[in-house]
């Protein structure tokens, strides 16, 4: 059985023409996630006769009962089902989410997974638009794009507050197991790695390249997931990559890689590294996980992740961090990463990585804190993540810099860092 939607049953505009277009202050009647609610998003395998397809279901409130200017939780939980489909295409489904719903006109949706966000306008409130049509929206393009891999998509949709924790939770275990897929690989004995270019719609000159100890900066997708990506389209965002000649071994640069990002990225950048965060960094797009900084007064670099609101040590919220670097340029001195990331050995290995993090929000701390423990004990600082700041310390590097000495914080005895 094969299923062909050419149109999207919803009552609005449906098209990459709305993509870039954003939901702001007074158009805003329901807004979900984005650090005010909870809000998740999931693709899991299901058996055939487990999916009815076409079924779309909302526990929960909908937009038509709830006032404008209302915030709710949302869980979007896709289940899919096909002789080809398996767990290792669920991270590829489950990231075209922020496109496909993108383009409903008066949709605007950012992040992924357990840090998605999602706005919907007055107007499309207006014409009936309903969080069924999220439903009505995924099974349509997902059939008409992923037709190879599913045969049947139905969708479940959650605003109870009890069932988006939930969901949320068994979610992280689902995402810790997708990310483990790739340990035990390093960059050194593998000669492809992969691009991904699905960003260029917000950032036309941003290319991820996704290594095995360097996975793209959303954190939704790591090298496994590029290359599973590529085996559904191969005509897609995520293209092999030849490394080439090796330029840079300890900024991480390669000849096939610079030739690579500068042909699609459309000449705008020629080159980068990958393992630095001070020399032609990588670049970066709005929807990073995390975005670190360099702080040259405690000869360090300190990160932060997207839910965390409050003041940091660089003098900039994350908001203004990714609205200054989030473009698609190299910024020196700043990197958009994923929360993976930071416990991957090449983490801006060319400025001694971890040995240089001197602070992060504490909620990062708690969420990575047994992956960051066990490569800490690597580096032979088991106890590293305790010497380093967070809010409860301070949001200045002066007032940061009296604990790192009392620490003896490894950065403050590293070689000048600028
Ligand atoms: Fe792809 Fe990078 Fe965008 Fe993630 S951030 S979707 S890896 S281009
Ligand atoms: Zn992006």
């Amino acid at each position: 059985i094969k299923v062909n939607i050419t149109k999207v049953p919803v009552p609005v505009a449906y098209g990459p023409a709305y993509e870039g277009e954003r939901v702001r202050g007074e158009q805003i009647y329901l807004e979900c996630g984005g650090g005010r609610t909870q809000m998740v998003e999931l693709v899991t395998t299901a058996g055939m006769d487990d999916v009815t397809d076409g079924k779309i279901e909302l526990f929960g409130q909908d937009i038509a009962n709830v006032p404008e200017g209302s915030r709710l939780p949302l869980a979007i939980v896709v289940e899919a089902a096909g002789h080809k489909m398996n767990e290792d295409y669920e991270p590829i489904l489950e990231r075209q989410i922020h496109h496909l719903l993108n383009y409903a006109q008066g949709v605007m949706h950012i992040g992924q997974r357990d840090i998605a966000w999602l706005r919907v306008s007055k107007g499309a409130a207006a014409k009936g638009f309903s969080l069924k049509h999220i439903g009505s929206i995924l099974h349509a393009k997902l059939h008409q794009d992923f037709g190879g891999i599913v045969d049947k998509i139905q969708i479940k949709l959650y605003t109870t507050p009890e069932k988006v924790a939930e969901i949320s939770g068994q979610s992280k275990k689902i995402y810790a197991k997708r990310d483990e897929r790739i340990e035990g690989m390093t960059d050194e004995n593998t000669e492809t790695f992969y691009s991904c270019t699905l960003c260029q719609s917000f950032a036309p000159s941003h290319v991820c390249i996704v290594s095995p100890e360097r996975t793209g900066l959303c954190g939704a997708y790591n090298w496994m997931d590029c290359r599973a990506s590529n085996e559904i389209n191969n005509l897609g965002p995520n293209q092999p990559v030849n490394k080439g000649a090796v330029i840079d071994a300890k900024l991480g640069q390669w000849s096939g890689i610079n030739q690579f990002v500068e042909k699609t990225s459309g000449g705008v950048v020629s080159h980068y590294n990958l393992y630095s965060i001070i020399h032609d960094p990588m670049t970066t797009c709005g929807c990073c996980e995390c975005i670190a900084a360099i702080l040259p007064l405690c000869n360090g670099v300190m990160t932060v992740n997207r839910e965390y609101a409050g003041m940091t040590p660089c003098g900039m919220k994350f908001t203004t961090l990714a609205g200054t670097i989030g473009g698609g340029i190299t910024t020196p001195g700043f990197l958009g990463h994923s929360k993976y990331n930071i416990t991957q050995r090449k983490f801006i290995s060319a400025e001694d990585g971890l040995l240089r993090l001197v602070w992060m929000p504490k909620s990062l701390k708690d969420e990575i804190r047994e992956r960051f423990n066990a490569r800490a004990a690597e580096l032979g600082i088991p106890d590293l993540l305790e010497r380093i700041a967070d809010e409860s310390v301070g949001t200045t590097e002066e007032e940061i810099l009296p604990f790192l000495e009392a620490k003896q914080h490894p950065a403050l005895t590293l070689e000048p860092l600028i």
